[in-house]
């Protein structure tokens, strides 16, 4: 029996947890759940999965939960708060995290996670992408297990051999390949793009995600977010991570071997697959996701990256290049320019002005410990809130 906590359990990875929890009964007892302020879709998951803890982000929400929880006759524990997210993902009854928060928000409890040794279902791609070096000397030193659910990570790491472990070169690893759907504006004539609202940018062709998800998968962010995620997880080279452009979102990412060998994971773009995967790892569980039938979906085409139509992903690799506290800085300066931008008081094409601001203005220092990250994030932070301030004179689409 693997006992859970489950991070971020309101949002779209939390739920899908949930859902494939609830369908393989006996096999997994749910702990702690976590969520930032919805109450009410937290109560209803702790009614039903019973957890001994549930975690809210202030005390006004968690003294509603926990109420409404004791009205209900219910032993739920409501915490609060940051240090609360770290003791549940660190309790020496659990053996399994699902890292499953948004943004760098997620890493200090992802980090105890590993810490304490357990197996860390890693969604929270911020987390690796931000404090890389970090994390997986964390990882190592602890005896912890990482197992990736990003769906490309999770493809590849099935691609593997024992899930890379040894090294690429060991491996006999060619090039790894990401497949990207390109987002909803893939074809958007690039003269439209000034004008996109949130709304269009959130409405991602094949995969349902979070808001901030979204707006990176319409931006190519999140592939770039996935370059570094893949560096870390599988230590490999940058040099042989390659972005492909794949609208169906069926192949999932493949691995390219030295003996010209092509291994891929094919699926429905269902995050459920890669969650039933990784909770069940080296097992093999139901998930929900339908089948997939080859003959339905009929055509699969794969095309280069336009690069200039996807400056984001650019940046990305030159802040890889650059160095760990250059990616510290373009997740930072990216997780405010989503905001603003869903806050609809910059444009769309200001995502990629404003990173590159920040970026052109950051000096690079060493990362050693958690401390520096969330120094130099705090810093790019600062920054980026300064930039956009100058953007939004500029005026955004109504
Ligand atoms: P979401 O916005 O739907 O959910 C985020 C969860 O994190 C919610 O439960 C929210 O309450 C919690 N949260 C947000 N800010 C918080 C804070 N400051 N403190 C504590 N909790 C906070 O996001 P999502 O789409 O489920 O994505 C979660 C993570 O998984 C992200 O890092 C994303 O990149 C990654 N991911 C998501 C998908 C997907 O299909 N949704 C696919 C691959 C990777
Ligand atoms: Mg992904």
């Amino acid at each position: 029996m693997q006992r859970l906590t489950i991070l971020g359990s309101t949002g779209s990875i939390g739920a899908n947890t949930l859902d494939v929890v609830a369908r393989n009964p006996g096999k997994f007892e749910v702990v702690a759940l976590t969520a930032r302020s919805r109450v009410e879709l937290l109560l209803e998951q702790c009614l039903r999965f019973r957890p001994n803890y549930a975690v809210l982000g202030d005390e006004a929400a968690a003294g509603r939960l926990q109420r409404e929880l004791a009205t209900a006759g219910s032993r739920t524990r409501v915490l609060c708060g940051a240090d609360a997210l770290v003791e549940v993902a660190s309790l020496p009854e659990i053996t399994t995290v699902m890292a499953a928060i948004v943004g760098i928000a997620g890493l200090r409890a992802a980090h105890a996670a590993a810490l304490g040794g357990k197996r860390v279902l890693l969604a929270n791609k911020e987390a690796l992408v931000t404090a890389g070096g970090v994390f997986m000397s964390a990882v190592r030193e602890h005896g912890a297990e990482l197992l990736p659910i990003d769906s490309e990570h999770n493809a590849i790491f099935q691609s593997l051999p024992r899930g890379g472990r040894g090294g690429m070169v060991a491996c006999g690893v060619r090039r790894i390949l990401l497949t990207a759907s390109g987002g909803p504006f893939r074809t958007t004539p690039l003269a439209q793009l000034a004008g996109v609202t949130p709304e269009q940018a959130v409405a991602h062709p094949n995969w349902s995600m979070g808001r901030k998800i979204s707006v990176d998968s319409a931006t190519m962010m999140n592939k770039g977010l996935e370059v570094i995620e893949a560096r870390w997880l599988f230590d490999a080279d940058p040099g042989m991570i390659e972005v492909v452009i794949h609208p169906q979102s069926v192949v999932h990412s493949l691995v390219e071997y030295q003996d010209g060998s092509v291994l891929a994971q094919l699926g429905n773009p269902d995050m459920r697959t890669p969650i039933a995967h990784a909770l069940a790892y080296p097992q093999r569980i139901a998930s929900g996701a339908d089948f997939l039938e080859l003959a339905a979906v009929g055509t699969l085409q794969f095309e280069p990256v336009d690069i200039g139509r996807f400056p984001c992903l650019r940046l990305a690799y030159e802040a890889l290049r650059a160095g760990p506290s250059s990616v510290i800085t373009l997740n930072a300066a990216n997780e405010i320019a989503v905001e603003e931008f869903l806050q609809r008081r910059i444009a769309y094409l200001d995502i990629p002005r404003l990173i590159e601001d920040v970026l052109s203005r950051s000096a690079s220092r060493q990362i050693n410990d958690l401390e520096d990250v969330e120094e130099v994030d705090a810093e790019a932070r600062m920054a980026a809130v300064r930039v956009a301030a100058g953007l939004k004179a500029v005026g955004v689409p109504s």
